[in-house]
């Protein structure tokens, strides 16, 4: 057992109802929703200081709801997974994991106020999208005793600015002023070895009766729940041990291949790490650090200021920039997007520019249209875009240049450029083991123009965006290989 563990940045932490601490509460609370692991976990962090300080066990409560519309076996699986690999490493540090899935639409309903009432303070996770942040509002209405929820989201905190940045370059200038002030203050790896707090049981046995454990050791525990069980499980295992597999994986045969072959759908250079991530199953610091280890980086070499460049700011190689472009400047814009933007899933929040353009362009003749259920069948005209289809169906992913294809494609085959975007994210949030996150709606936005500038010539139904086809990716890559991969 360690020293003390460091204090989380107040600039990630939101106090959301103003009750007070109750230092006669029996333990501390962390309810653990979007951040689903032990380590570099600022809000696990943070409940592990208020049980060091207030002398007090640990208990966090993992739990997922089913009430919603895109609930299916993929995700409970892959999140149970997850909940194994939790439940052990927490029974390793003497903390009370209670691991809970609704075995019905709102049987959980009261739950967190029962666990809450003999706790000291509650503490969430911080996450700007999809019901999540309904979910924590209503609870700070009903929770009697202090109840902070905390972004461990990435390398940037979502308030070090109050406004959703409009493209990657805007972003990127913002992060390389402000990185360094955050960088230093990276969550603590292993927060439960750091903290000094009684290491015993909270005795739930109250709560237990009334909420169940759940049996997680079969593969069939979940055939009774009431979710889409048509959409089974992929072929990725959930939780922060495959995580870092899948890491360890992409540190030694993928990175130094990234600048070069990371858009190449079958080359196996980019990391695949996106599930691992929405789910929280690792920590973007964490996969930060290990690329940076990698890269013998020397982090008194990080600038205090910068010009907006992709290259050059981080001293390391040209794929390790690249893909710190990605894990960093790409995946934060989006969060922070989301985080300032309320109507980020509405065809209002695209660019002005890019709606004009559309409209313009809503009702010129399509050479193909195609349904709801045609695309989801993938069964188009098109066999790279029915081979992406697939991927996803089969998996619950797409190669990241293959989902700009597949979105541009549903863009140019929709009667209207609404429906194309209903359609995309209802086939994004149904079948992928990362959508419903603040990045499936950005990619999808980026389809229609978000983040991006005109492009010319002003083309049919695209008008001045971006214009993608299937003839072009089929001359850059070489796609034999992920055709027959994914093959009808
Ligand atoms: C139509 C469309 C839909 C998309 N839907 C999703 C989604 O549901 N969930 C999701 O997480 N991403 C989505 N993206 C963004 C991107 O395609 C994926 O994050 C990426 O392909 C994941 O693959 P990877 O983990 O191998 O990425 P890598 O290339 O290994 O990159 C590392 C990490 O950086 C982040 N990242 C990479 N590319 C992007 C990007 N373009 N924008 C934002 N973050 C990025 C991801 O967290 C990724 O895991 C979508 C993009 C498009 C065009």
């Amino acid at each position: 057992m360690g020293m003390n563990v460091k204090a989380v940045p107040s600039i990630r932490i939101r106090n959301m109802n103003r009750r007070p601490v109750n230092s006669g509460g029996d333990y501390v609370l962390y309810w653990m929703t979007t951040s689903r692991r032990a380590n570099s976990n600022y809000g696990l962090q943070r409940a592990a200081e208020h049980a060091s300080r207030l002398k007090k066990p640990l208990v966090v409560f993992e739990g997922l709801r089913c009430g919603h519309q895109w609930a299916a076996a993929r995700y409970h699986h892959f999140v149970a997974d997850g909940m194994r690999d939790n439940q052990a490493r927490f029974h390793e540090h003497g903390v009370t994991h209670y691991p809970w899935m609704e075995p019905s639409p709102g049987a959980g309903k009261g739950l967190l106020q029962a666990l809450a009432r003999r706790a000291c303070v509650v503490v969430g996770d911080d996450f700007p999208v999809f019901f999540l942040p309904r979910m924590t509002a209503a609870a700070a209405k009903l929770l009697d005793v202090a109840f902070e929820i905390v972004d461990s989201i990435g390398l940037l905190p979502l308030h070090a600015s109050d406004q959703a940045f409009s493209s990657a370059y805007a972003f990127r200038r913002f992060l390389h002023e402000s990185l360094h002030l955050h960088i230093p203050q990276a969550p603590e790896p292993d927060p439960l070895s750091a903290a000094d707090f009684p290491r015993k049981s909270a005795g739930l046995d109250g709560v237990r009766k009334t909420w169940p454990a759940l049996k997680m050791n079969t593969r069939t525990f979940l055939k009774d729940f009431p979710i889409n069980h048509g959409i089974g499980p992929g072929v990725f295992r959930g939780g922060t041990t495959a995580a870092r597999e899948r890491l360890e994986v992409f540190l030694n045969t993928g990175l130094s291949r990234y600048g070069e072959e990371r858009s190449h759908p079958s080359s196996g250079a980019a990391s695949g790490l996106s599930p691992w991530l929405h789910w929280g199953h690792i920590s973007a610091h964490e996969v930060f650090q290990r690329v940076m280890e990698k890269e013998n980086w020397d982090p008194s070499s990080l600038p205090t200021r910068g010009n907006g460049r992709r290259e050059g700011f981080w001293k390391v190689s040209l794929s390790a920039q690249a893909f710190l472009d990605e894990l960093i400047t790409w995946r934060e814009l989006g969060f922070h997007y989301c985080a300032h933007n309320p109507m980020y899933d509405r065809w209002e929040s695209l660019p002005a520019w890019a709606r004009d353009s559309l409209t313009r362009h809503a009702a010129d003749k399509r050479p193909w249209i195609y349904a709801l259920e045609q695309l989801d069948a993938a069964a188009t005209h098109d066999g790279i875009w029915n081979a992406a289809q697939r991927q996803l169906l089969r998996e619950g992913f797409i190669h990241n240049y293959m989902r700009m294809l597949w979105g541009k494609k549903i863009l140019e085959w929709s009667s209207t450029p609404m429906e194309a975007l209903e359609n995309m994210i209802e086939l994004n949030n149904r079948y992928s083991l990362d959508g419903r996150n603040a990045n499936s709606y950005n990619g999808i936005f980026w389809v229609m123009g978000r983040f991006d500038r005109p492009w010319g010539p002003e083309r049919p139904i695209y008008g001045m965006v971006r214009y993608m086809s299937s003839a072009q990716t089929a001359k850059k890559f070489r796609l034999a290989e992920y055709l027959a991969q994914y093959a009808a």
